[in-house]
């Protein structure tokens, strides 16, 4: 199989998109192309530095090492995958675009979707959470809004700053829609006993990564003091953190950027699933291709986050739809993404 990459440069739709640890405004993105006998499949990598250290310029060396490992034969996936696991342990973006390549020709060369590759119906998407990032409470209560009246049926709100009370309430003010929260690590165990308390108040039906990775104790304190369910993401990164999250936490974040693409990804839904955890597909800034990738996957799935590709200007592909609020696979063979004249 031949194997390479192009960056891409991206923008977000808004001036820039805030969380509680960063801001961006103009960003890369890295799509990778596998060709075998004339099909095509392709793969995209947004790797965040939180993650191996991972950035695009490394995701495209990733790519440029590994071309010696992707072999002939594109239904050998889990070897592939396995292989590129070993070989670049720190470089999830880059597998997650070899992964998604992989299945994309596997599915065109079979000539369906991934979805029913995977034994999934498409009747059964959930609908996705829209995200209001962090700004000031009139503007992000306007954004909330507008997505309503976009036809979301529920948002994710970015906290964990000063001033979160304000925007919740500024928000309520603005829409009766469900809201999720992410604090994105912002809050100390303590901080988020307390804001957790305060959040039920306003119709919040879970809060995502209350506080810093890497203390399944401090999750177990959480969790034992508030009502709200928890659900962990930057803590969730690939199946070997699952385990330890088991009592911890009531729901986790799965990103096929942070894990490194759909065989992970499907190995820590079961895993999670199987041990009573809840499962929220999640996303990065990533274009239609990413995001749709992921959607393959949301029939199996409580919850979807996925709205990279509506968070940035000139989405260069077109994949995935958002039709009341509810996600809309496309129906051709593989991923079904096309790129945007
Ligand atoms: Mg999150």
């Amino acid at each position: 199989m031949n194997l390479t990459a192009e960056i891409l440069d991206l923008r977000t739709a808004n001036e820039s998109f805030r969380i509680a640890r960063a801001e961006t405004s103009a960003f890369q993105t890295a799509i990778v192309s596998l060709e075998h006998e004339g099909t095509v499949g392709l793969g995209e990598a947004h790797p965040s530095a939180i993650y191996g250290g991972e950035d695009t310029a490394a995701a495209l060396r990733t790519v440029e090492a590994a071309r010696e490992l992707v072999g002939d034969d594109p239904f050998r996936i889990e070897d592939v995958t396995g292989r590129l696991a070993e070989a670049f342990p720190d470089a999830p973006a880059a597998r997650c675009a070899i992964d998604l390549a992989l299945h994309d020709l596997v599915g065109k060369l079979l000539g369906v979707p991934l979805c029913r590759m995977l034994g999934l119906s498409p009747e059964r998407m959930p609908v996705t959470s829209y995200t209001i990032d962090l700004a000031e409470p009139p503007v992000m209560a306007e954004r909330a809004a507008a997505a309503a009246a976009r036809g979301f049926k529920v948002l994710k709100i970015k906290v964990g700053t000063d001033g979160d009370d304000e925007r919740l309430a500024a928000i309520r003010g603005a829409t009766r829609l469900p809201l999720r929260v992410d604090a994105n690590t912002g809050w100390t165990p303590e901080q988020a006993v307390e804001m957790i308390r305060r959040m039920a108040g306003y119709g919040v039906e879970f809060v995502e990564q209350p506080i810093p990775a890497g203390d399944a104790e401090a999750w177990r304190y959480v969790r034992e003091r508030v009502d709200l369910p928890i659900m962990a993401d930057e803590s969730a990164v690939s199946l070997a953190d699952l385990p330890a999250l088991v009592g911890c936490v009531d729901a986790v974040n799965i990103k096929l950027m942070k894990c490194g693409g759909v065989r992970e990804a499907l190995r820590m839904i079961h895993f999670a699933r199987g041990c009573g955890m809840k499962v929220m597909l999640g996303c990065m800034l990533e274009t239609s291709l990413g995001i749709t990738a992921a959607a393959h996957l949301a029939p199996l799935v409580d919850w979807a986050d996925l709205d990279g590709n509506l968070l940035i200007a000139d989405d260069p592909f077109e994949g995935v739809q958002v039709r009341d609020g509810r996600l809309v696979l496309p129906d051709g063979p593989g991923l079904g993404v096309r790129r945007r004249a």
